[in-house]
């Protein structure tokens, strides 16, 4: 971190800054010039407040110039992470295909849909028990009982499952869960982020719908801080000013986090685009642009759903889909 001070800086002041400084652990080196003074301080800044220190009267300006997560970061952990799911793994150039319901409606449809969407090549079951709806009067998800057909599924067809959690409280109903999926909505709740640090199953942490890569990284920074390393991203769409899609799928997630993280990345055309005929074109531009992973949405009567209807694809699309995304796949193997 770089720390510019005004010209003339009080003498007295400077002192106290810089003690203040070596008392949280860093090492100041300051550089006196005939306008300026810099101060280059070196070591362990994660914990310093950019903002206070902006604040001091002698203060002009401070720069980071390294970034503010450890954990997640590819400069401190160059090889790619893996995870591994026993009967599958996610990272490390694999394809993971997670693909169901938006919501868990009945156990003849989740086990139905598990069984569709496995026989075409999907590695993993998606569906939500737990639902965060924009309307309080929308479908709120079957809850406990939505988790318990998720298992029936599991058991039916071998796919691990991945699922939304909400808040701290619902944890101990994960135990048959792989993946615990962390919604844009609860990005950054700090709160359940640190229970999730604090178990062992791997958190997939979907981008808040404003939020910035930074920000999201810090999210991921929560869960690995508290010795929690399997952590997942999921880029599923940013708000912009474009209204004809649901969101705007930032594809430009997959190279930037490639190069500033080691964690596996997942794309979501589905919440990015909410329209099902939008879904194919950009899942397969995610796997061209080096995606470790999508997340799919896949009803056997969309018209019908409870939840998230118009962007779901019919089985028979997801198995025209799926055929296609390894195709691609193995085709850019081969660049
Ligand atoms: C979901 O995956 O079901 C979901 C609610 O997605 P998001 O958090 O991205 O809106
Ligand atoms: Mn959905």
């Amino acid at each position: 971190m770089i720390v510019i001070l005004k010209e003339n800086p009080n003498r007295d002041q400077l002192e106290s800054l810089i003690h203040w400084l070596q008392d949280k652990g860093v090492t100041v080196h300051s550089t006196v010039g005939s306008h300026k003074t810099i101060l280059g301080l070196v070591g362990d800044t994660s914990s310093l407040d950019i903002g206070l220190i902006s604040a001091l009267d002698i203060v002009e300006n401070v720069k980071r110039v390294q970034e503010p997560y450890k954990n997640a970061n590819r400069k401190f952990h160059p090889e790619d992470t893996v995870i591994d799911l026993g009967t599958t793994t996610i990272g490390g150039g694999s394809l993971t295909i997670m693909a169901g319901p938006c919501s868990v409606e009945s156990e003849q449809q989740v086990v139905a849909i598990a069984k569709a969407v496995k026989a075409s090549g999907a590695t993993m079951l998606r569906g939500g028990a737990f639902k965060p709806r924009t309307s309080p009067y929308s479908f709120q998800g079957m809850g406990a009982e939505g988790l318990r057909l998720l298992s029936i599924a599991k058991k039916e067809t071998g796919l691990p499952i991945v699922t939304e959690i909400m808040e701290e409280s619902q944890l101990p109903l994960f135990d048959d869960v792989d993946v615990i999926q962390v919604g844009a909505r609860n990005m950054q709740n700090f709160n359940l982020l640190k229970t999730l640090g604090a178990q062992n199953k791997p958190v997939m942490i979907k981008r808040g719908m404003s939020s910035t890569y930074e920000e999201w990284l810090m999210s991921a920074e929560y869960v690995m801080a508290g010795g929690n390393e399997q952590v997942i991203l999921c880029e599923r769409g940013v708000r912009t000013f474009e209204t004809y899609t649901r969101n705007t799928l930032d594809l430009a997630a997959i190279p930037v986090l490639r190069k500033l993280t080691h964690l596996p990345i997942i794309i979501d055309p589905s919440h990015a685009t909410g329209k099902a005929d939008l879904v194919a074109p950009l899942a397969v531009a995610a796997v061209a642009g080096g995606a470790d992973g999508l997340l799919i949405e896949v009803h056997n009567d969309p018209p019908r759903a409870l939840c998230d209807g118009a962007q779901s694809l019919r089985p028979e699309a997801f198995d025209e889909l799926a055929g296609k995304l390894y195709k691609m796949h193995d085709f850019m193997k081969t660049l």
